[in-house]
């Protein structure tokens, strides 16, 4: 694909995000059914396989392109990045490490949107320890697997289709090779036990889910390979993280945008307020915190192109970015005073939302231990991108 053609396709994305969805959002917001015809609308766009190979029916999008358009889509509604973000983490999964035969089955319905994923690695009692996972993966005589154990916090969880599944074999000291599985959702035993209450994300569904004997066939193990569990779910997440900072950002731009406007509508003392020295404090922390956070992902995503991997470089950019985004929704809530804290303006709801970036793909106190720890182990500051 050039790169007139790429560009082409995120400055689409953000004509359809401008026409179609700004208008609507707070409408969007307050109505409880869930927005099928948004999704379908993405799904036409060809998003759901943005990171799908062409040949599987995906666009293959360039890295810095599929950043670009979480961008845009976390500008127009926060909630369309989020619709998406797990998807194409299980899309990119089948297509760097799927046999032929898990390609073919699986990538061309991912890349079309008739069939979303979820990536379900958290437990109960496990998230950022993931080696301490409990669900079993006990192997059968024919290839094939039962699957046994609770997940919880599962983005999409209850409407996608395709669940990539983290789990563990059995052993003797309860240390079993861990291997990702992939579970169709209409599988006997797949249960969506529970929908869990949150501060925001309305339309996103986060679920617990319980596989009670699943029988799993051969082909559900990734790769066929078992024990790469975590090295295949670690080599993704910079590529994830990278995907939030650029939605964090988008956030951040849609609160900032908001803020501006607001500051030149309202009066007091006779004057709009963006002419308060104290508002324009405001305004000028928000807009240099948004530019930063933009610049240490471009950073990430050179130093990436030039080395392959850019994890230090990524965990910096999402730790940035998600940070400055909790930042910059609550200046802007300061600057539109009272009417910051209300549901008419979008304020109040990105105030809420902007956390879960800071907590997910990630905690940003194990982005700060993969910082420190790339750091120590680097051999040298000009491959850290520190030079
Ligand atoms: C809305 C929402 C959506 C989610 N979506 C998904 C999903 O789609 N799929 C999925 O699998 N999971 C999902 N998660 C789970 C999320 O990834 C985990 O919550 C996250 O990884 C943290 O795990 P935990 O909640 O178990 O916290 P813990 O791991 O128990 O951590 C608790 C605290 O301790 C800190 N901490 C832990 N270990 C260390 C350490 N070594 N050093 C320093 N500090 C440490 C953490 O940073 C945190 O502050 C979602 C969560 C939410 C809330």
């Amino acid at each position: 694909m050039s790169e007139s053609e790429v560009s082409a396709i995120v400055e689409g994305v953000r004509h359809f995000v401008r026409r179609e969805i700004v208008p609507n959002v707070q409408r969007l917001e307050e109505q409880d059914d869930f927005p099928q015809h948004v999704v379908d609308a993405m799904a036409e766009l060809g998003l759901f396989g943005m990171v799908v190979p062409q040949a599987y029916g995906g666009l293959d999008l360039p890295l810095e392109d599929y950043v670009a358009i979480m961008e845009e889509l976390g500008a127009g509604w926060s909630a369309m990045p989020s619709f998406l973000n797990s998807h194409c983490t299980v899309a990119r999964l089948i297509s760097l490490y799927g046999t032929d035969e898990q390609k073919q089955r699986y990538l061309p319905e991912l890349a079309d949107g008739s069939r979303r994923g979820a990536i379900v690695l958290t437990e109960p009692s496990t998230g950022s320890d993931l080696k301490q996972i409990r669900t079993q993966a006990v192997p059968q005589e024919d290839g094939g697997f039962v699957l046994n154990g609770q997940k919880i916090f599962i983005t999409n969880g209850q409407r996608a289709r395709l669940h990539m599944v983290l789990a563990r074999q059995p052993a003797p000291d309860g240390k079993g090779p861990i291997s990702l599985f992939i579970v169709e959702s209409e599988t006997p035993g797949f249960e969506v036990s529970r929908l869990i209450h949150k501060m925001g994300f309305k339309h996103v569904d986060t679920a617990e889910l319980r596989f009670d004997g699943v029988k799993l066939d051969r082909l559900a193990l990734l790769g066929g390979l078992a024990g790469q569990g975590l090295p295949q779910v670690l080599s993704i997440l910079e590529t994830g993280r990278l995907a939030m900072a650029g939605t964090a950002v988008g956030m951040a731009r849609n609160a900032l945008a908001v803020a501006l406007q607001y500051s030149k509508d309202r009066e007091t003392f006779g004057q709009p307020i963006c002419n308060h020295q104290a508002v324009q404090i405001h305004l000028a922390n928000m807009a240099t915190q948004l530019v930063a956070a933009r610049a240490m992902i471009r950073e990430a995503l050179r130093h990436k192109a030039q080395y392959g991997r850019a994890d230090m470089l990524s965990s910096m950019a999402k730790l940035f970015a998600t940070e400055a985004t909790m930042t910059i929704t609550q200046e802007a809530m300061r600057v539109l005073g009272g009417y910051g804290y209300v549901a008419e303006f979008p304020i109040e709801r990105l105030y809420r939302e902007a956390p879960i970036y800071v907590l997910t793909e990630g905690t940003n106190e194990i982005q700060r231990i993969i910082i420190a720890r790339e750091m120590i182990k680097a051999d040298g500051p000009d491959r850290l991108g520190l030079m």
